[in-house]
């Protein structure tokens, strides 16, 4: 696998394009403020982005949305359960005291237990809600094989998790989903998170201070 990474003011949040190391499949994650450079990569190596896979609907995540859907026309994949956060896309952009044109509307839901295919590449979507309703992470690796890394959006940082006071967030909850479906992966497990460095599985059952029983 091949993986692109961008992000962009203001929010810093991590931009992503995973492709297939033998063919030109691929995927874009959460087209953001960071758009410009992703596009860029993906035509600059010839790459044929089959879908705009969203890891959820905060703002941060979609505002790219409308620019990688008129570029590849690939169709937009998001989890019902985010859809009110998507529409609201244009008020999450006023209180940041931002102007925000809604994105495209989606083009397909994930369903529960899904892989979405791109050529040689699957991406296995789990429903992680908890720092929102519809937040999901996507394992992606070679069709075939058993290797994945995730892409886990806001639910897993580097040494912390997700917050849960926006709407339909919930401790409680994103914590099980964490422990239930992230930590069910070996410890050598890449994860690439919506804000900050990427991690390891590992890493995070060994140090995270949210995840270690005291
Ligand atoms: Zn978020
Ligand atoms: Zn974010």
């Amino acid at each position: 696998m091949r993986i692109f990474e961008a992000a962009a003011p203001p929010f810093m949040k991590n931009g992503f394009v995973v492709a297939c190391e033998e063919s030109a499949d691929a995927v874009i994650i959460d087209p953001g403020d960071e758009v410009d450079a992703l596009l860029r990569a993906i035509a600059a190596e010839s790459l044929d982005v089959k879908a705009i896979l969203l890891t959820h609907a905060h703002l941060d995540h979609v505002t790219g949305v409308a620019r990688a859907k008129a570029a590849l026309g690939a169709p937009v994949w998001l989890h019902r359960d985010d859809l009110f956060l998507y529409e609201g896309a244009e008020a999450q952009g006023r209180m940041f005291g931002l102007a925000v044109k809604p994105p495209p509307p989606p083009d397909r839901f994930y369903e529960p237990g899904m892989s979405v295919e791109s050529g040689d590449l699957t991406v296995d979507v789990l429903h992680t809600p908890g720092h929102c309703p519809g937040g999901v992470c996507l394992a992606v690796g070679p069709r075939g094989s058993s290797e994945r890394e995730l892409f886990v959006g806001d639910t897993l940082f580097a040494g912390s998790i997700g917050r849960t006071d926006l709407p339909g967030g919930d401790y409680e909850t994103l914590i099980r989903s964490i422990r239930e479906v992230l930590l069910q992966f070996p410890d050598e497990t890449v994860v690439h998170s919506g804000h900050g460095p990427e991690t390891t599985i590992g890493a995070e059952r060994r140090s995270n201070p949210f995840l270690t029983d005291v």
